[in-house]
C-alpha cells in the first residue's frame, strides 16, 4: 500500500536544465508550439519566427509600425485635455473633474486659496447677502489681487524648481 503519492516523486522541470542536457530555446517557451504566431499585418504564418517578430518582412512591418502610432496618436488626441489652474499647462485629463496636472499643484493651489479665502468670502457676502453697492466690484478686486499674488507665487517657486533641476 502506497502512502505517498508518486507525482510527489516527479523531478521538477528545472532539473533538466540546471543538469544542461536540453538547453532552453530562448523565446518559444512562453509561446506554446500548438499555436503558430501569424504576421499582425498581413496575417501570414510566421516561418521560424525570431523572438518578438511580429511580422513576415519588413514591409508588412513598416506597415504595422504606421498603424500602431497612428492608433497611438489617435487615442492621445481622444482624450480630453484640462488646463492645471496653478501652472496653465496642458495634461490629459483622467478624470472629468480634473484640474491640476499634478497632486504638487493641487496642493500649491489650495494652500494659497486656503490663506485667500476668508477675504473672498467677505467680499462675496458683502456682495449677496448685503447688497453692498459696488460690491461685485470688490469680489473682483479680491479676486484679480489674489491671481496676481498667486502669479507671482508661482513665478517665484517654478524659478526655485527650474535652478533644482525639476521639469515643470
Ligand atoms: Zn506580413
Ligand atoms: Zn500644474
Amino acid at each position: 500500500m502506497k502512502l505517498v503519492s508518486p507525482s510527489m516523486y516527479t523531478v521538477p522541470k528545472t532539473a533538466a536544465l540546471m543538469a544542461g542536457t536540453e538547453p532552453a530555446a530562448p523565446g518559444h517557451a512562453q509561446d506554446g508550439k500548438s499555436a503558430p504566431k501569424c504576421c499582425r499585418w498581413c496575417g501570414k504564418p510566421l516561418v521560424n519566427p525570431k523572438r518578438n517578430q511580429e511580422c513576415c518582412n519588413a514591409e508588412c512591418r513598416d506597415a504595422w509600425e504606421r498603424s500602431k502610432r497612428a492608433r497611438r496618436k489617435q487615442a492621445a488626441a481622444g482624450k480630453p485635455k484640462g488646463t492645471c489652474l496653478w501652472c496653465d499647462g496642458s495634461f490629459d485629463k483622467m478624470r472629468q473633474q480634473q484640474d491640476f496636472c499634478c497632486p504638487e499643484h493641487q496642493q500649491a493651489f489650495n494652500n494659497f486659496w486656503k490663506g485667500k479665502g476668508p477675504a473672498l468670502a467677505k467680499a462675496l457676502h458683502a456682495w449677496r447677502v448685503g447688497k453692498a453697492k459696488g460690491g461685485l466690484t470688490d469680489v473682483c478686486r479680491e479676486f484679480s489681487a489674489a491671481r496676481e499674488e498667486l502669479k507671482d507665487k508661482r513665478t517665484k517657486a517654478r524659478a526655485v524648481a527650474t535652478s533644482k533641476g525639476e521639469k515643470r
